[in-house]
């Protein structure tokens, strides 16, 4: 069997595995771009497995003139940047002691190794140069049923990096089919194993929960995190009931996912997330249109349509009501409008303080009228 991906005809992908075989190299694709490929959905990077070690790998690099950077190299992870595309090789390991927040690696010498260290089967399927698979623990039927399953006994495996336990859900709300349900042995050994989240790192947590509620529908996968306990051990004071009827209002709106959007769904205390900047200014906004719920128009002119979608949808489930009327056309209204006053406009008469005043003032005037009023109208009101 062959995959077959756009990223695999590139030429810089071509360039990256060459540098290894034609080195004597093993080289394999791996992790989510195989997987995806499987499923012909997008991949969101570029995994390389190798024999080469990493100290070979930068040397190999570095003689063709291309740029490496040791981005993981006490695990054995080196980036290879060619023409603004990024590949991420990885050094055949396997896991030889763990303390539960990263799995303590030796480089090994064989694909089979290498494939036991991974965390579920779908994710440890392997395609060469060619596209020609490698499927050394039987990935494919589980992928083909999308049945996310540990790789050999989960409990021992969540023991060695408990961020697999997130990890299960994340790749459960991407791959899994809902209708099959959750596995039910990585379930269970997920709660037995909850406490152990505790130790992680709040930024490879807050970096799990992003990709988890980031998927098309994530309701189902944290549902299964509520019951089981993980959901109250990793999102503090989390409640998930009105995660299902925001995405089939989101769904019903089509509108993109934005997790954000429904992380505040499920709490409005993420402090312990380790948001980044941007993230976290989208976060504080939402909560302030959902505090003071204005008009859709004036919410979106306000903090963009994304929010103001965000804030009506969140509000219409958590209410257990319909979003207002008129919803998308409202939101559109504040698309490009430009308010017609500046600060020139007013400065013969106004200075300082009373000049902002009074511009905030014909702005919010303006934003009421729905964006109607003129410039004229405007100041005459003053
Ligand atoms: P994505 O589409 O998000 O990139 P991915 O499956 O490629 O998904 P990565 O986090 O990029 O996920 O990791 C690449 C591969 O490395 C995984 O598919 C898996 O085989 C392995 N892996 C990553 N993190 C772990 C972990 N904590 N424990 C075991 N294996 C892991
Ligand atoms: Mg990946």
């Amino acid at each position: 069997m062959h995959i077959s991906a756009d990223w695999l005809n590139q030429q810089n992908t071509r360039t990256v595995m060459t540098l290894l075989t034609g080195a004597g190299y093993e080289a394999y694709f791996v992790g989510g771009c195989v997987r995806n490929a499987l499923l012909n959905e997008p991949a969101s990077d570029i995994d390389i497995s190798t024999n080469a070690h990493p100290d070979a790998v930068v040397k190999i690099a570095t003689a063709a003139g291309i740029k490496s950077i040791p981005t993981g190299i006490d695990h054995g992870t080196v980036t290879i940047v060619i023409g603004g595309d990024a590949y991420e090789i990885t050094t055949f390991r396997k896991d030889i002691a763990t303390d539960g927040r990263r799995a303590i690696v030796a480089y090994a010498d064989n694909i089979i190794d290498d494939a036991r260290r991974r965390d579920f089967t779908m994710n440890a399927i392997y395609a060469d140069q060619s596209g020609k698979v490698t499927d050394p623990l039987n990935g494919l039927p589980d992928l083909l049923a999308r049945h996310v399953r540990f790789i050999d006994g989960p409990d021992q495996r969540i023991a060695e990096d408990y961020l697999r336990i997130l990890r299960f859900f994340r790749f459960t709300a991407w791959y899994g089919d809902i209708n099959n349900g959750i596995d039910a042995e990585g379930l269970a050994a997920c709660a037995r194993g909850l406490d152990g989240l505790q130790n992680l790192s709040r930024e490879r947590v807050g970096g799990e929960v992003s990709k988890l509620l980031s998927a098309p529908n994530p309701a189902p996968a944290v549902a299964a995190m509520a019951q089981s306990g993980v959901l109250a051990q990793t999102i503090k004071g989390a409640q998930h009931q009105f995660l299902a009827p925001l995405i089939h209002l989101e769904q019903q709106f089509d509108v993109a996912p934005n997790w954000i959007a429904r992380l505040v769904c499920l709490t409005r205390d993420a402090q312990d997330l380790r948001l980044s900047r941007k993230d976290e200014n989208q976060r504080i906004n939402l909560i302030k249109l959902l505090d003071n719920n204005p008009p859709p128009h004036a919410a979106a002119y306000r903090y963009g349509a994304t929010l103001a979608y965000s804030a009506a949808l969140i509000l219409a489930a958590s209410l257990e009501s319909v979003p207002p009327k008129k919803l998308r056309e409202n939101i559109a209204l504040a698309n490009e409008v430009v308010f017609p006053i500046k600060s020139t406009d007013l400065s013969d008469q106004l200075q300082g303080k009373s000049l902002g005043n009074a511009l905030r003032k014909l702005e919010r005037r303006w934003i009421q009228s729905r964006f109607t009023m003129t410039k004229q109208e405007l100041l005459n009101e003053l």
